[in-house]
């Protein structure tokens, strides 16, 4: 049934609309600036809001509440409470009040806080975000809270994300004004994520064990056909793929969720949506609940969404773009080149900020992407290279190469480029960026990020972006600030940061390994290729020291992170090895001995025959089976031997190195036997669905 979607549209939401209708005039005008500025509401008025949230909660059948957070665990968590309150005549009546709404304590003592609450106090509390709707899912009204300890640290990923956008807004006002900008009252960062995902047939994962336990596959030999032909990409999407896709698109709308693009990616099997932009909270959290919405509504469907970055071996993993960009509360987006010297300059200096902000902080950058899933992506020719460079384009290239070199932008003109005195140059989006090699690219009026995985919250690399070109900003206002001349030293200023950073810039293809070498060598650009090193550079003094300039996170805050995340790292490789050794011993290893069996049955049948019998094929295949067993059984012992070696790890650091340097290795190792056992064991007598199956098996 079609219905009338913009009346569909954010039916789930208790958005502005519903807040101008339901609440007195005074609690409008106050939740809104509540709204605008993050700010909480007092008591009495959170009274009002949380009555009217219910009163609504309730006619749209809603029976409980929660406050819905984002702990370090990556995906959302929530624990309900019910409406219910017992009357005075042994029945009940539905209550929700103010102090429920602003502040909770959930028992959550059991997610990762990285040894903060063992410091501070045992449980954390979560706080309501009134920048963000709350929403109704499962009949439940969620609260989207942050989540912090009693000592008011962040055990969250809300909480840094909302900081990192306080840092940026009062930079970004503060560099405005000395363009004399008096009418914007704030500055927003927008994120519009690009989301990734495979769809494949329920009752094939379910007879997986590496993907029920780990998201991704730990074995399989590859199909015939991939994706060379390139026929998947933008191709016509299956029937079972739009009926999943039609039900999600709704399911989000009705959720507020902007979904707008859909389409087959280059993997067989893989898929793509990307939502309208949105502020960075917003953006973060539809995010969230888009991924678990997809989860939800493969179900329905006989399918199962994977969100991880590289289910399948030999074929593009899944990531994420991260679309950013800065917006007044005037919406005009400071990322878009202008039509007047004035805007121009004004174009050129944020676009120098965040040139700056990528190459003074490239391995946060880098780090904020770093987990076990997205390192088989990174720099494997299907993703930008674990190394961070940014792509401007020809035209915009030369420009910034005109404006330090004091020439003429176009030859024919003869003029100096002078910032603040010239128009620039219109450039048409189309040729801005068609080359995905890059990790960091100008896309015409947005930078876009290529590098986040599939299934990470976009809350990480935008904290990072964010306060990185605050920091950069707030330099910059500070110079021109006390600069006797606006124009001369806002000029000097933009040549100084093209000259000082433009090794960063990088418009060749990523994918290279000529770059590699050039970036590293030539250029001194950092290469963090695996997660422990890349996590190892949230302890250097001056990333704690920027974060702790624009209070993101304090020292204390980023060593849990660190902790958490590189103890993450470990119990992922350490799960998959533990998987895979289930697998082989239980089911691969008898599989492969039952088959070499039946075959030398039937040699010893044939070479019993009174007449010869030519056994080439079984004696040959016998042959392969018997020396291929032995393989996977010592590669197995190779790696059980590997994991027995983690005990001798020092420290976390350590430990997460062992697992990369051994563990790895050694799986890599068992995988390959394997893989080569499948393609000479007979179909039927192969263990799991191969990967045939699982990327062709939708119709
Ligand atoms: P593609 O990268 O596939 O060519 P587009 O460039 O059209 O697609 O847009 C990709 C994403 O960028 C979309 O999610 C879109 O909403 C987002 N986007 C567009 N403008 C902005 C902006 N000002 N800030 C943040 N994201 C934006
Ligand atoms: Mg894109």
């Amino acid at each position: 049934m079609i219905r009338n979607i913009p009346a569909l549209f954010g039916e789930l939401v208790f958005n502005e609309s519903v807040m101008k209708e339901r609440l007195p005039e005074e609690t409008f005008k106050a939740m809104k600036k509540a709204m605008g500025d993050g700010k909480r509401l007092d008591s009495a008025l959170a009274d009002v809001v949380a009555k009217a949230m219910r009163d609504w909660a309730v006619e749209k059948g809603a029976t409980h509440y929660t406050h819905w957070f984002q702990p370090m665990t990556g995906i959302t968590a929530e624990k309900h409470d019910s409406f219910i309150t017992p009357d005075k005549n042994g029945g009940v009546i539905m209550e929700f009040s103010g102090k429920e709404l602003v502040r909770g304590e959930p028992d959550a003592s059991s997610l990762p806080s990285g040894g903060l609450r063992a410091t501070f106090e045992a449980r954390g509390y979560t706080a309501w975000d009134p920048t963000s709707f709350a929403f109704i899912k499962d009949d439940t009204l969620c609260i989207p809270t942050a989540f912090c300890s009693y000592g008011g640290e962040a055990l969250d990923k809300k909480t840094p994300l909302l900081r990192s956008m306080e840092a940026i807004n009062k930079q970004t006002m503060r560099i405005l004004r000395l363009f004399g900008n008096t009418s914007v009252t704030s500055v927003k960062t927008t994120v519009g994520p690009e989301q990734e995902y495979f769809l494949i047939d329920r009752a094939l994962y379910e007879k997986r064990m590496d993907l029920r336990f780990t998201g991704r596959t730990l074995f399989g030999a590859k199909p015939p056909k991939g994706q060379e032909l390139d026929d998947h990409y933008f191709g016509t999407i299956p029937t079972r793929v739009v009926a999943f896709m039609k039900e999600l698109d709704r399911e989000l709308w009705r959720l507020g969720v902007l979904a707008k693009t859909r389409h087959n990616e280059t993997a067989p099997a893989q898929h793509e949506l990307a939502p309208i932009f949105s502020t960075t909270n917003i953006a973060t959290d539809h995010n969230q609940l888009t991924m678990e919405i997809m989860k939800r509504v493969a179900a329905r469907h006989g399918l199962v969404c994977l969100l991880h970055e590289k289910p399948f071996e030999g074929v593009n993993g899944s990531g994420k773009h991260n679309n950013w960009s800065l917006t007044t509360s005037d919406g005009v987006n400071l990322l878009e080149p202008g039509d007047t010297p004035h805007e121009n300059a004004q174009f050129l200096l944020f676009l120098c900020a965040v040139i700056k902000a990528v190459d003074e902080y490239q391995d946060m950058l880098r780090l904020s992407v770093a987990t076990a899933g997205n390192d088989h992506r990174l720099g494997s020719h299907e993703a930008p290279p674990a190394i961070i460079s940014m792509f401007l384009g020809d035209e915009l290239t030369a420009l910034l190469d005109s404006i330090e070199r004091d020439k003429a932008y176009d030859a024919r003109e003869k003029v100096q480029m002078k910032v603040g005195v010239h128009v620039l140059p219109r450039f048409p989006k189309d040729t801005t960026d068609r080359n995905r090699t890059s990790p960091f690219a100008f896309t015409g009026n947005k930078f876009e990020f290529r590098m986040p995985g599939s299934s990470l919250s976009v809350a990480g690399p935008n904290i990072v972006i964010n306060t990185a070109v605050a920091d950069v900003l707030a330099r910059f206002a500070t110079r021109l600030e006390g600069a006797s001349d606006f124009e001369t030293e806002l000029h000097d200023l933009i040549k100084e940061t093209i000259k000082n950073h433009k090794r960063i810039i990088f418009n060749g293809n990523g994918y290279d390994d000529a770059w590699i070498k050039e970036a590293t060598e030539v250029r001194g650009l950092s290469n963090l290729p695996s997660t422990p090193e890349a996590l190892k550079c949230y302890i250097d003094p001056k990333n704690i020291e920027l974060f702790g300039r624009h209070g993101v996170f304090s020292e204390t805050e980023i060593c849990s992170r660190y902790e958490i995340l590189l103890g993450n790292y470990s119990k992922v490789i350490h799960i998959e090895a533990l998987t895979m050794l289930d697998m082989v011993n239980k089911d691969i290893l008898p599989a492969v001995s039952a088959y070499t069996k039946k075959l030398t049955d039937a040699l010893n049948a044939k070479k019993a025959s009174p007449v010869k019998l030519d056994t080439s094929y079984e004696e040959e295949t016998v042959s392969v089976l018997c020396g291929t067993l032995g393989g996977i059984f010592s590669a197995e012992k190779a790696l059980e031997v590997a994991l027995d070696g983690v005990k001798s790890a020092s420290d976390r650091q350590a430990k997460a190195e062992y697992y990369r340097d051994k563990v790895i290795p050694a799986m890599k190792e068992l995988r390959k036997v394997v893989d080569s056992a499948e393609t000479v064991t007979d179909r039927s007598a192969w263990p799991y669905p191969s990967y045939s199956q699982l990327l062709y098996g939708i119709e």
